[in-house]
């Protein structure tokens, strides 16, 4: 089963690919998470996207299908993987259907998120991140059992730093630039679907296992 979730920054792409994760046995590879940790270990990928990060703008394009064409390569991903977050430009998702092409496979289905601009704000503005385990919560909607604390491991949970308002402003209008003709792109392939992101995560992750039909 390889699956893309597509979708504005904050729709929960995260959540729900965490969980359908777990369900399929197959890996959630999220570029935010990789590029987050190589910025946190100030490798040399980390100091080269941190500045796009911050800023809310796109990391380059040779930069992320770099990632992605060594990550689909470990064993993990041979019976299928969860892309959160890539492709998010014409030329990412042109590059990962060459690479796919090369391996005799296809993508089965792209689940498209839908979500208002007033939610997701709601939604990025409350998000709270664990540095240590990458696990994400909601002030609101989804709060930590101790307040600042991960449940998971105990780690001091933080604001991502694009989080701020001005940044999330911002990412909104590069997802409308950038991914939202990605849509189209795959609507022409026959596999889109389209997942109304309102109401919990539970409503939201039966949308989900009702689209991949399991
Ligand atoms: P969200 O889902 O909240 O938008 P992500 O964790 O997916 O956040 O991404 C955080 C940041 O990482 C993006 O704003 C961008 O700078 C960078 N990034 C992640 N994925 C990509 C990608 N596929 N192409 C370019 N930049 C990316
Ligand atoms: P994305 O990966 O698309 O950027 P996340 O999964 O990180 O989105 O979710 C963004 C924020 O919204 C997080 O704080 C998360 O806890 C919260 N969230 C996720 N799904 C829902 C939902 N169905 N209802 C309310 N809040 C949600
Ligand atoms: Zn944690």
């Amino acid at each position: 089963m390889r699956l893309i979730f597509l979708g504005p920054p904050g729709v929960g792409k995260g959540t729900q690919a965490q969980r359908l994760s777990a369900k399929f046995r197959i890996p959630k590879v999220s570029t935010g998470d990789i590029l987050r940790e190589a910025v946190q270990k100030k490798t040399p990928l980390g100091l080269e996207a941190q500045s796009f990060m911050d800023s809310g703008k796109l990391v380059p394009d040779d930069v992320v299908i770099g990632i992605i064409r060594e990550r689909l390569k470990e064993s993990d991903c041979k019976d299928g993987f969860i892309l959160d977050g890539f492709p998010r430009t014409a030329p990412q998702a042109q590059a990962l259907t060459a690479m796919l092409g090369q391996n005799q496979s296809g993508i089965d289905r792209v689940l498209n998120f839908e979500l208002s601009d007033d939610e997701l704000i709601r939604r990025l503005s409350g998000r709270r991140s664990c540095p240590n385990c990458q696990a994400v919560y909601h002030v609101e909607f989804n709060p930590a059992k101790k307040p600042d604390q991960c449940d998971g491991c105990g780690g001091k949970l933080i604001q991502r730093s694009d989080d701020q308002p001005e940044t999330i402003r911002r990412r909104l209008e590069v997802y409308q630039s950038q991914t939202l003709p990605l849509i189209r792109f795959y609507e022409d392939q026959g596999v889109l679907s389209r997942i109304d992101g309102s109401g919990n995560p539970e409503v939201v992750y039966r949308r989900v296992t009702d689209a991949v039909g399991k």
